[in-house]
């Protein structure tokens, strides 16, 4: 039995043949699948279809915790997924008119970053690309208003789980109808990955977390960087903005007295301002999510207001970006580790609301 993501058109075609519907049912059904109503609520199918199908397709996410922040405009959900329940995020993220869902691909992750819950956990397994999508038509399903932007930066590294993540990633595009540049991948840094996503057709947006702009502290940070050092990772991302005009951004997590000093601006312009990517660079200023099993804090409001502003004198625009939902743990791997696995540590992340 295959998933309600998992089936392809092809899938849902044969199906309905076999069920002896008539063809134009299976266009139907499949755009009912990707509207922003649950199928068990698209009335443009007869109940008795509707009902067959939600047994054939069953879902593959079951929700174990749902928690909205107090300003009420955060959403996050643990899922249990797939078979073995493997634990999973989702974030949703409202504005006045519009919504932006943040994505886990991975049960965990293999890059082990100091600062990130999810990391030292470890890898648990990849996700399909039927959970993937999931993960995005739930959010929508529970958002009143359109989600126009969905950003990979939930658990797991999505170049390690390129194929998956690339296949989502057309089906959002394709089926669900996002703008490929309003899809963010983010990465810690998989040069490969960030060189195959430069020769793909959609134009998705590439986040790269730098978060240090020397290699040791980097390496401390993010010890993928032992792999790819920054001049390697800079190369790749240049690669990918010149290739179709893609947009490429730069996230910094600001941890206090740690990576957030003028003169580490001053480095980090100094790398960006040669930096040849298309457009130049633009830095995403991203207060470190507090949390109890990482020691470094949260960069206050005036340095991050002196490190913006050091990077401007260099000539890189950097924008300060909100923490939302830290009253729910919205980071990524702060739900899962501090409601579902008891005694794993927990950290914090770099998903930018
Ligand atoms: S920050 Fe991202 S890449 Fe690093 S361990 Fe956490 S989930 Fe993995």
């Amino acid at each position: 039995m295959t998933s309600r993501y998992g089936a392809s058109r092809a899938d849902v075609e044969a199906l309905l043949a076999e069920w002896g519907e008539p063809r134009y049912r299976a266009e139907q059904v499949w755009e009912a699948l990707y509207r922003p109503v649950p199928l068990e609520e698209a009335t443009a199918l007869p109940r008795a279809l509707r009902e067959r199908l939600a047994e054939a397709l069953p879902l593959e996410l079951l929700s174990v915790v749902e928690a909205t922040a107090a300003d009420g405009l955060t959403t996050k959900w643990l899922w249990g997924a797939g078979p073995d329940a493997a634990q999973v995020e989702t974030v949703l993220m409202r504005s006045r008119d519009r919504a932006s869902v943040c994505v886990s691909s991975q049960a965990g992750c293999a890059m082990a970053c100091s600062f990130c819950a999810t990391g030292q956990a470890g890898l648990e397994r990849h996700l399909t690309s039927g959970e993937i999508v999931e993960q995005v038509i739930r959010a929508a399903h529970a958002s009143p208003q359109r989600v126009s932007n969905v950003v990979y930066m939930g658990m797991g590294e999505p170049l390690a789980n390129y194929d998956a993540v690339w296949e989502s990633v057309e089906r959002l595009h394709g089926d669900f109808g996002l703008s490929a540049r309003r899809i963010t991948i983010s990465t810690v840094g998989v040069v490969p990955g960030m060189r195959r996503l430069a020769t793909e057709a959609l134009p998705v947006t590439l986040a790269v977390s730098l978060h240090a702009a020397d290699d040791d502290l980097r390496t401390s940070l993010v010890p993928l960087n032992h792999r790819y050092p920054i001049a390697d990772v800079l190369d790749a991302a240049a690669e990918v903005a010149g290739a179709r005009g893609r947009r490429v951004t730069f996230e910094y997590a600001c941890i206090a007295g740690v990576n957030d000093g003028v003169d580490q601006a001053q480095a980090l312009g100094r790398l960006l301002t040669a930096w040849p990517g298309a457009g130049g660079a633009h830095v995403n200023l991203i207060p470190l999510n507090p949390t109890a099993g990482y020691g470094g804090h949260a960069t206050d409001r005036n340095r991050l207001r002196d490190f913006a502003a050091a990077l401007a004198a260099r000539g890189v625009n950097a924008t300060v970006r909100r923490t939302r939902g830290v009253d729910i743990d919205a980071a990524c791997g702060q739900l899962r580790a501090r409601g579902a696995i008891p005694g794993e540590a927990t950290g914090s992340a770099t998903m930018v609301p």
